[in-house]
């Protein structure tokens, strides 16, 4: 199986595997012999909830019940100062760099998304053309775009181990690691290289599935769950306001606000009618599911069964359970940060804590497990909203500036009529020059990507610009800027030239709603909560990295921290701590 992966990878493929492979075996040479310690937890849960911005404990926290988010952030620790060092705040890269502790420039998920030189095509981090759906699909993907995102899923684009990889390694492969969410990515990339369970949504069927790349046929308690069409009772059904007697609008803004998308046919105000716009259970009724707090409790529904089946937190040595709730980021892309919707899925988020601690409790018993809770980006305000306020705001659209980037490269370099032809990728924030257009006009690549960098950072909304070359060469410590995109950025799968967007600005073909993935606080900003056996109460105003949380959970688990992560245990959070 192994050799058959290695013959299907191609040389590069090889080369990540023998990397992965040989940080693992690394790894198992550094850690502690003996991993089930007595007083160490018997289950680590790391839970993600998608776009929840650093902000929204504090903001909202006076709604909260007693024993949901309340319950972390009382007795356990809250680190309220908790940013992304790098500039691609976006769900894989958060995904990534949470689970293994380092930044993009070395686990190497820089986007979602990026163009792969190597392979000449937009390539989805965890997608390639050899693994399949399980079960598979019963229709073939419409495009190329389509089927990336549809075949099948692996981790091997991920260059770094996570502190799944560390456990299983620590523990002979004995520990259980279940990774769950309603996005692929959420769950393969904390799930590393060999995790025993690993599903997400699958929006043509409604189902849980998982791929060729883990398994052949799904786990028996998966089965039995999709079986039950589990999706298919929440179609007709209204998305209310949790808290009626509650003035929404006092802790948000208005809900008729510009700038508010649709979203799945769900309308732009309360009450949201979730139908898809079909008649009945059908693909786009799936997809909407994922823009509602419903999503969240699908996926819930399934993370119960996952822990009573594996019977998480119940053997010789510790597991691991990756949870990510990913409803909350369709909401706040669709209705914006400031809607009454995100406030409404936080609330109802708060009430899915409170029974996971529940299940928890019962199941695994109080003081028996660890938890961590974060987010793997914030989000940016409506430029409508940000306007009401007096700044500069605005979406850049993408198929325009390619085609100003264009017309400049012509005017420039150009040899007449196939300008178009010189941008070979384009992800929205990195340029990747074709190399062929290039020679043809017998250019040096670092003269044009310098000269396209001077002139793009002239243009609407755009903050500053880097090369590759000056990625690579370093930049002065003082351009905080700067370092954020160093992070993110991997010379094998990075562009040859980088934009900021202005603050409040952002790069989106949409004419309403908003999006995230810069360098900017309201984008780096999330929560860091760490919560059970030999953690002090309290609350850390002091910087602190997402990534930290690859450590603590080591730490909890009594192994090694992954070797690549950059961020360490922070000081006094443990009371045994030296
Ligand atoms: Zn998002």
């Amino acid at each position: 199986m192994l050799m058959q992966r290695c013959r299907a990878l191609g040389p590069v493929g090889l080369l990540l595997l023998i990397l992965v492979v040989g940080l693992l075996s690394q790894t198992v040479a550094d850690r502690p012999a003996e991993t089930t310690l007595p007083d160490k937890s018997r289950l680590a849960v790391l839970v993600y909830f998608d776009q929840l911005r650093g902000d929204y404990l504090e903001r909202w926290r006076s709604l909260f019940v007693e024993q949901g988010f309340n319950r972390l952030l009382r007795d356990g620790a809250w680190f309220t100062n908790c940013h992304y060092p790098y500039a691609n705040t976006v769900t894989g890269a958060g995904h990534a760099s949470v689970a293994t502790g380092c930044s993009p420039w070395k686990h190497g998920i820089i986007l979602n998304d990026w163009y792969q030189r190597s392979e000449g095509a937009s390539v989805y981090c965890v997608t390639d053309f050899r693994s399949e759906p399980v079960p598979p699909l019963p229709i073939e993907p419409r495009n190329r775009e389509a089927a990336m995102k549809a075949r099948g899923g692996t981790p091997e684009r991920l260059l770094a181990a996570t502190v799944a990889d560390v456990l299983k390694s620590a523990t002979g492969g004995k520990a259980r690691v279940v990774s769950l969410s309603l996005k692929d990515r959420s769950a393969i990339l904390p799930g590393g290289q060999s995790p025993d369970a690993c599903y997400w949504y699958e929006i043509e069927t409604g189902q849980f599935v998982t791929s060729t790349y883990y398994r052949d046929r799904v786990h028996p308690w998966v089965e039995e769950f999709n079986r039950g069409r589990p999706a298919d009772r929440y179609y007709g059904r209204e998305w209310q306001r949790l808290l009626p007697h509650v003035d929404y609008q006092r802790y948000s803004s208005p809900e008729e606000a510009p700038g508010k998308d649709e979203g799945f046919a769900l309308g732009r105000t309360f009450p949201h009618l979730l139908t898809g716009g079909m008649s009945r259970p059908a693909r786009k009724y799936y997809e909407a599911i994922y823009g509602t707090p419903f999503g969240n409790e699908l996926l819930f529904d399934l993370v119960k069964r996952g822990i009573a089946a594996e019977a998480l937190g119940k053997h010789a040595t510790p597991d691991l359970l990756c949870v990510s709730f990913s409803a909350n980021d369709p909401i706040g892309h669709v209705w914006g940060p400031d809607s009454q919707e995100v406030l409404d899925v936080t609330l109802r988020s708060d009430l899915l804590v409170k029974e996971l601690l529940e299940v928890l409790d019962a199941q695994v018993g109080k003081g028996a497990y660890f938890l961590v809770l974060t987010a793997d980006h914030g989000i940016c305000p409506l430029p409508e909203h940000s306007k009401e306020e007096g700044k500069d705001a605005g979406r850049i659209k993408p198929m325009v500036l390619k085609k100003q980037m264009a017309e400049y490269l012509e005017e420039t370099f150009g040899l007449k009529g196939d300008a178009a032809a010189a941008v070979e990728g384009f992800t929205g924030e990195g340029i990747y020059l074709s190399r062929a257009w290039l020679r043809a006009r017998g250019q040096d690549p670092r003269e044009v990507n310098a000269r396209l960098a001077r002139w793009l950072k002239n243009q609407t909304g755009i903050l500053t610009t880097y090369t590759r070359e000056q990625l690579i060469k370093g930049l002065p410590e003082e351009d905080v800027i700067g370092q954020c995109v160093r992070r993110s950025f991997h010379p094998d799968r990075s562009g040859d030239v980088i934009l900021v967007p202005k603050p409040y600005w952002f790069v989106s073909p949409y004419p309403t709603g908003t999006t995230h993935g810069s360098p900017h606080s309201y984008d780096t900003h999330v929560p860091l909560v760490v919560y059970g056996q030999g953690i002090k109460p309290q609350v850390r105003p002091d910087a602190v990295t997402p990534q930290a949380a690859a450590a603590i959970l080591a730490e909890a688990l009594g192994v090694a921290p992954p070797k690549m992560a950059e961020a360490k245990v922070p000081e006094n959070l443990f009371s045994s701590n030296k």
